[in-house]
């Protein structure tokens, strides 16, 4: 094993799970390169203690005084950018480039939490002679984030800097899959300057999750992961009385017109299907082209073609994940539909123990097929037909999910009928992934996303903050009235 076995870090000490071990493969080549504990409800229960320990303290600091930890931590990202962008790749599977900007994002995100003392000022105002109401955003207590496999690094910042620096201590717990970028983390923190006890990492499964959601110490719980999962876990957090923002799967629709621009609609939608092999909540997953369109579809296929498994197209998380793709694959085909590229059982050469599945482009996919509505998360692109935008409109509509959905027109009338009329939290207009950037906050509608508020950007500062009111009298002169 190239790494020594993870451990769960607790109170500033390392702490051993107690429960099943299980092995962590690098996807990139199938190699076992650590192992973790799937750690029980009583290692959440220390973790839990030790984070309720230190909010006290970390707490009252000021805002201004917890932010020079994140400045320091970002310094650090960035010291360790090679070292931390590797990590992320081999853990993951990831391109190295594609692992590069995930800890690059995870720079941004740390930029926006030292931005916090600015954004998250209080109201003051005088409502009648002599009397002043002031609100102020307090910090929750003890939270939690329960984090997914496909952004090691970046998602574990999506909530670290922003709930801690508003001043809630955290219990984190990582994907089983990709638990070394989150021990990494925590150990930049240290050495940022953070305190013992305000980050602690439960590294587990299913059981340390039940345990998260049903600890009367935890105030809130931040979810990302499965539609599945995000459901189980708002409604066991939900039903505990905690605050819960629980993010899901997706199925995001590009629709594409026919007046679009051909080489930049093609190598855009290329590059959104593949990013991050498909495994990415914001990838294209179902084109929905828009009468004659066959030219940009002609392209597009050229230029999936470009991309190579293992150079610029990196690894599927594991063997069970790139056996389900392909199956999504061949029943797509059974039902009729036309494979125009086919990355079924693709390997790499010098690894081929990796988990690989080449670009995918599968047209004339009726909205009935499974392909057409289940989240596929591999680099397939379902193409559905239609003749007419509206038509197009109410296929994206119909979807269970709302993460993100696309234009791809010259025209700015279609565009804006698009960004009305699409059932979804993200919306792009030539853009084939439209995360928005910071100071704008992360988050989908339907079934991608469960709780209010949205997990990154200033919308998380009301996630992670409660409002405390305070009304005020000092002169005994005012009259007393009905509101005394
Ligand atoms: P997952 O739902 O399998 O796992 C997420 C977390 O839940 C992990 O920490 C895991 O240990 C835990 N978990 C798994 N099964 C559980 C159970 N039965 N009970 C309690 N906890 C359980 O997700 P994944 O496969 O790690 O990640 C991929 C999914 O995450 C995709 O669906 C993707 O769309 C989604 N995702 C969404 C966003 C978003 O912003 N909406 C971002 C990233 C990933």
């Amino acid at each position: 094993m190239k790494y020594s076995p993870v451990t769960n870090f607790i109170n500033g000490e390392q702490v051993s799970g107690d429960g099943q071990i299980l092995e962590v493969f690098s996807p990139v080549n199938g190699e076992v390169i650590s192992e973790v504990p799937l750690s029980s409800a009583v290692v959440v229960d220390k973790a839990v203690d030790a984070a309720r320990e230190a909010f006290p303290d970390w707490s009252t600091l000021t805002l201004k005084e917890r932010v020079q930890i994140f400045f320091r931590y970002r310094q650090l990202l960035e010291k360790y950018r090679n070292e931390l962008t590797a990590l992320v790749s081999e853990e993951n599977g990831k391109t190295s480039a594609e692992a590069a900007a995930e800890v690059d994002k995870s720079i941004e995100l740390t930029e926006f939490a030292t931005s916090l003392p600015q954004l998250c000022v209080g109201e003051i105002e005088v409502v009648s002679r002599g009397v002043e109401c002031r609100s102020e955003r307090h910090p929750l207590g003890v939270v939690a984030s329960i984090s997914p496999f496909n952004f090691p690094n970046m998602v574990p910042n999506w909530t670290i800097p922003n709930a801690l620096a508003l001043g809630n201590t955290m219990i984190l717990k990582p994907s089983e899959q990709v638990p070394l970028s989150a021990n990494r983390i925590t150990e930049i923190l240290v050495e940022a300057g953070l305190p013992k006890g305000v980050l602690n990492v439960v590294h587990g499964a299913q059981t340390a999750v039940e345990a998260i959601c049903d600890h009367p110490g935890i105030d809130a719980v931040s979810f990302v992961g499965s539609t599945k999962v995000a459901k189980i876990v708002y409604k066991r957090a939900t039903s505990n009385l905690k605050l819960a923002l629980c993010l899901g799967g997706a199925k995001n629709h590009l629709i594409v017109l026919p007046d679009a621009n051909e080489e930049m609609t093609a190598s855009d939608v290329a590059a959104s299907m593949t990013g991050c092999a498909g495994q990415r909540c914001m990838a294209a997953s179902a084109m929905v082209a828009v009468g004659k369109v066959n030219a940009i579809i002609d392209r597009l296929c050229e230029e999936t073609k470009k991309i190579v498994p293992g150079k610029n197209l990196g690894a599927i998380i594991s063997k069970q994940a790139k056996e389900r793709i392909e199956d999504y694959i061949t029943e797509a085909e059974a039902q009729g539909a036309k494979i125009l590229v086919d990355g079924r059982g693709t390997t790499v050469e010098g690894r081929e123990n990796g988990f690989y599945v080449g670009p995918t482009v599968i047209d004339f996919v009726t909205p009935d097929m499974k392909i057409a509505k289940e989240e596929v998360f591999g680099p397939v692109l379902a193409i559905l037909r239609t003749s007419t935008l509206d038509e197009a409109i109410e296929i994206e509509n119909n979807s269970a999910y709302g993460n993100a959905a696309s234009v791809f027109t010259q025209s700015g009338g279609l565009a804006k009928y698009v960004v009305e009329h699409a059932s979804a939290g993200m919306i792009g207009v030539n853009i084939g992934v439209p995360v928005p950037r910071e100071p704008f906050s992360f988050g989908g509608w339907n079934e991608s996303k469960f709780g209010t508020g949205d997990i990154t950007g200033k919308s998380s500062i009301e996630f992670w903050t409660k409002p405390k009111k305070t009304t005020t009298k000092w002169n005994p002169e005012a009259k007393t009235n009905w509101m005394s």
